[in-house]
């Protein structure tokens, strides 16, 4: 397994539109435990593959607390079906824009079908926190970010201060 280094806004590939995973293997599977480890050691509570640099329609999460036990969910081509009209508001932070937190208003419970990593299909009914932390990683795999929900002046402001960052940010990557 491995730690993955995180893609940060402004990267456009953040705004790319996954694929449908077509092939559950073991190859897939160590990518899972790779982005749960990602996850984990960020630490987060989510995480969409594309924040990985993979466009592909995965997404892992785990909301346990730091007391409990780990319970990491792995959601391979996950979908929303259903949407309640009722709508709660979280403050949501993202691995792919740092230090920065927003209350979010969204659906307060979802139903969404999944394939598990040994390719069998699900339908979970969430709500709460883990209703909200799927509809962020979702929209991840649509190119959307929690930012864009929030007003066009906020999100302009926070762009603008993460294209300062990157350019100021020395190069992650060095050609050694
Ligand atoms: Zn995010």
């Amino acid at each position: 397994m491995s730690i993955k280094p995180l893609v940060i806004l402004p990267d456009p590939i953040l705004r790319q539109v996954s694929k449908p995973v077509e092939r559950i293997d073991d190859q897939l599977r160590t990518f899972t435990a790779d982005m749960l480890e990602t996850m984990y050691d960020a630490p987060g509570i989510g995480l969409a593959a594309i924040q990985v640099g993979e466009p592909l329609r995965i997404l892992v999460i785990d909301l346990s607390k730091e007391d409990e036990e780990k319970a990491p969910q792995v959601f391979i081509n996950p979908e929303i079906v259903a949407s309640s009209d009722e709508r709660s508001a979280y403050e949501e932070g993202c691995l792919s824009i740092p230090d920065y937190y927003a209350e979010v208003e969204r659906p307060a419970s979802v139903r969404v079908t999944y394939l598990d990593r040994e390719g069998k299909a699900h339908e979970i009914a969430a709500e709460g926190l883990l209703a909200t932390c799927l509809q962020h990683e979702i929209d991840h795999l649509n190119g959307v970010l929690f930012i864009d929900h929030i007003s066009k002046l906020k999100r302009d402001m926070v762009i603008k201060r993460f294209k300062k960052l990157a350019k100021d940010r020395p190069p992650s990557k060095l050609a050694i």
